[in-house]
């Protein structure tokens, strides 16, 4: 996700933070400060504030650990995660893969849930207890607060609507029921494309009845929605990639640039070639360094491009994905959004690159397939 910064590393995994997650800590700890602590109804004091702060941190806390659940359940089955991102709606997890059979699928993402009800109950015991102990009703607001907003997330999460955790275990179990992941895949993101139209037009709706807090509704469901667009857009990719290889796929052989050359020269000899596809870039003694796409070629001005070379305008390879040429061709999909839709590097058994796949080759074989061109 853009404009977000690096927080740090838990066990291994990325954690990232956008700038919205101020936001929500803001609007946490104002909701707890003024409605939820019975201490000073309506004027909350100093302490007050403090316990609305740490409260909101923990709830960040949270979330994280939702997140955290789903990344390492997720390493077990041997999907790396690229990063978790904590943002203004929650929590998002970017695996590097996908499950490769209904179970795994479940697993990952049914432990989300299971991790936020399960800290509902440890902060709802932690309430009994500073009720006895200590009294503090300070202390046991905040920990009631607490429960009850991770079990309202677990809850939430449960919803069958994709990208919901829930929109995840339909499709788990819809995969296990037809046996085709894509057509599960798919529609558990219809169903989440209806969710979340569902609660804007409820969120639009309150306004009049309920007031300003219903946009929060509508909010939630228009990224909801948009988010079950993609995934279904991305469900019917990989169906219809469904029995080709990495190799039918790919455009072989790929036409190579030596990273000195300016842009003008390579604009010259390759223009045709970038209008659609990708050229490798390599060093004096032909060894791949990165990728050069249409778009990086074109974007400095005219000017710029007679001192700008190859090498400063190519997607190094070390932020590339690569793959093998007889994976199956859907595996890339998930590989190459989570690099951000970069193009992967093919390679053969011998570890020679051999081809190279951005979008524009999925989607012309996609479409190929489709139309019967191509018998896997
Ligand atoms: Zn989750």
């Amino acid at each position: 996700m853009k404009q977000s910064a690096r927080a740090g590393t838990v066990r291994g995994i990325a954690v990232d933070i956008h700038w919205s997650v101020l936001l929500i800590v803001a609007l946490f700890a104002w909701e707890l400060a003024e409605y939820q602590l019975p201490t000073h109804p309506g004027h909350p004091d100093a302490a007050d504030w403090v316990a609305a702060v740490v409260g909101a941190i923990v709830l960040l806390l949270s979330l994280l650990a939702h997140e955290m659940a789903h990344a390492l359940v997720a390493r077990r089955d041997g999907i790396q995660t690229r990063s978790i991102t904590l943002f203004v709606f929650g929590g998002v997890t970017q695996l590097e893969g996908e499950a490769d059979n209904p179970k795994a699928d479940f697993r990952i993402a049914a432990v989300g849930p299971a991790t936020s009800a399960a800290l509902a109950g440890i902060f709802r015991g932690a309430e009994a207890i500073a009720g006895v102990a200590t009294g503090h009703s300070l202390a046991v607001a905040t920990l009631a607060w607490l429960w009850e907003v991770n079990l309202l997330l677990a809850g939430f999460n449960l919803i069958p609507a994709a990208p919901l955790d829930g929109g995840r275990i339909l499709r788990a179990a819809l995969w296990r029921h037809w046996g085709d992941r894509s057509r599960a895949a798919v529609a558990a993101a219809r169903s989440g494309r209806y969710f979340g139209l569902a609660l804007v037009v409820l969120g639009v709706l309150g306004l009049f009845y309920v007031g300003i807090t219903a946009l929060w509704a509508a909010l939630i469901g228009f990224f909801l929605y948009s988010g079950a667009v993609a995934e279904e857009q991305v469900a019917r990719l990989q169906g219809a990639l469904v029995g080709l290889t990495v190799r039918q796929v790919m455009t072989p052989d790929p036409p190579a640039v030596r990273g000195s050359a300016t842009l003008v020269a390579v604009l010259a000899m390759f223009e045709w070639r970038l209008r659609t596809g990708t050229l490798v870039v390599t060093d004096a003694a032909g060894t791949p360094t990165g990728v050069l796409t249409g778009q990086a070629v074109r974007k400095p001005s005219a000017e710029q491009r007679q001192e700008m070379t190859a090498d400063q305008a190519a997607i190094p390879i070390a932020l590339l994905p690569t793959a093998r040429a007889d994976e199956p061709a859907r595996v890339l999909v998930a590989r190459m959004l989570s690099h951000d839709g970069r193009p992967a590097l093919v390679f053969d058994g011998a570890g020679r690159l051999v081809g190279v796949v951005d979008f524009h080759d999925l989607e012309r074989a996609a479409s190929y397939a489709i139309g019967g061109s191509i018998e896997g």
